[in-house]
């Protein structure tokens, strides 16, 4: 199964920091990529480095994000509090080749929710797109303890305490 992250309504300057984390819950939790509906450079950079640093093949990219809804050739996921909750439709969602995620920032506009397949809520409380994003990719992939990434110049051996970290090349 391919999953694909894409973050609507990102604020340069003002998301940064929740944008990185989105970006690196994606990509640690097992996504292929994420799309943003607007190119940040601080950003992309600053994810663009953390791939390098720690390996894996894992893309960000701007893209033009009501094309790229109807465009998508797969399942069309939103994460969303008003949705149907995860539990229900998780078996529906796995049987999917390929899938794209969305998640917003402040606001989502209203299309957005009609050009999803599903919308699914993470709990019916508010809280963020990273926790939504981290339990949604968790309960569908199970590969946050078993990733291992390519290339990587740094990799880390677990220990009680302190920090062991192996510098590969
Ligand atoms: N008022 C906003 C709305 O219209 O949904 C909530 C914004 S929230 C700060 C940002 C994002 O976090 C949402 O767009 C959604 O993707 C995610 N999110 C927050 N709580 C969620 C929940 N309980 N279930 C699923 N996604 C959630």
């Amino acid at each position: 199964m391919e999953v694909y992250v894409l973050r609507l309504g990102h604020r340069i300057g003002r998301d940064q920091r929740i944008s990185t984390h989105v970006a690196l819950v994606a990509r640690a939790f097992g996504a292929k990529g994420i799309y943003f509906d607007r190119f940040d450079k601080n950003l992309f950079e600053s994810v663009s480095k953390v791939v390098k640093t720690w390996g894996g093949d894992f893309f960000i990219e701007a893209t033009e994000w009501k094309k790229m809804l109807q465009n998508f050739q797969g399942l069309r996921v939103q994460l969303t509090m008003y949705g149907i909750p995860l539990p229900e439709k998780i078996e529906e969602i796995r049987r999917a080749k390929k899938i794209l995620v969305v998640v917003g920032s402040e606001k989502v506009p209203k299309e957005v929710y009609e050009l999803c397949d599903l919308n699914i809520s993470i709990g019916l409380q508010p809280h963020s797109e990273i926790s939504a994003l981290a339990i949604f990719l968790d309960k569908l992939l199970d590969l946050v303890f078993k990733i291992e990434f390519n290339d990587a110049k740094l990799k880390i051996i677990p220990c009680e305490k302190g920090k062991k970290v192996l510098k590969l090349r």
